[in-house]
């Protein structure tokens, strides 16, 4: 924006800005008293850490399930993955294609639908065959998810139908199903491989028997370890 032509006029702009500053002057009232640093996220106006803190967090929102993503048992790059799917931040075909990127024309697990995270976790019929192969091994009282409810309200409501003692473990080996979903999508696109629910139900359940046997909390108590 040009400030003043070459007679050095205001442009109309720039003298609504000058009489918009003239009139938060007005009130200002200067006295002799030196100037002083004062801190204006506590009420004395004193610094402090605790303070600076809370500041950190001016503006954010909190997400509702963020206990279902940080509290499960599962590592932290995987709870950083279901935080991007709660988001809806991960990199699958409907999102590339908004932004006019590469991406295939179909989920390449099912090639019979548009690829999104929701359909990617739960509404593909090769995620309801890994669902039904973990659950049925795991938790057999939790219903296989149906796709009427995303990844994270799904589990929500599942956690609430299961009994206490399990529900860690339940959220972990969530976790890592979805996560591994993802990662075989990956796979599949990236290394070429064939989808073969065969090989990831049995990658899952490695893993998950992995995990117990590092300490993952809760998981020992819906599965065999040994
Ligand atoms: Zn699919």
């Amino acid at each position: 924006m040009w400030i003043s032509d070459i007679h050095g006029h205001l442009s109309p702009a720039a003298a609504l800005e000058y009489f918009d500053l003239w009139c938060h002057l007005q009130v200002i009232v200067l006295s002799q008293e030196p100037d002083t640093i004062s801190w204006r996220w506590t009420e004395n106006g004193t610094y402090s850490a605790s303070s600076c803190y809370n500041a950190l967090f001016t503006g954010s929102t909190s997400s509702k399930h963020w206990r279902l993503i940080w509290k499960s048992g599962a590592p932290l790059s995987v709870k950083f993955f279901l935080y991007l799917a709660s988001v809806n931040r991960c990199w699958t075909t409907d999102r590339l294609e908004r932004r006019g990127l590469p991406h295939e024309p179909a989920c390449v697990l099912c090639s019979q639908h548009d690829e999104a995270l929701h359909h990617l976790l739960i509404g593909c019929v090769f995620s309801c065959i890994i669902w039904h192969g973990i659950l049925s091994w795991c938790c057999p009282e939790i219903p296989v998810p149906d796709g009427t409810l995303d990844f994270l309200r799904w589990l929500s409501s599942a956690l609430d139908t299961i009994a206490m003692e399990k529900r860690r473990g339940l959220s972990t080996i969530a976790a890592l199903t979805a996560w591994s979903l993802w990662r075989h999508r990956n796979a599949v696109i990236f290394d070429k491989i064939a989808p073969s629910s065969a090989s990831l139900l049995m990658v899952i359940k490695d893993d998950a028997r992995s995990w117990a046997y590092a300490g993952a909390k809760g998981l020992s108590n819906i599965i065999l370890v040994v």
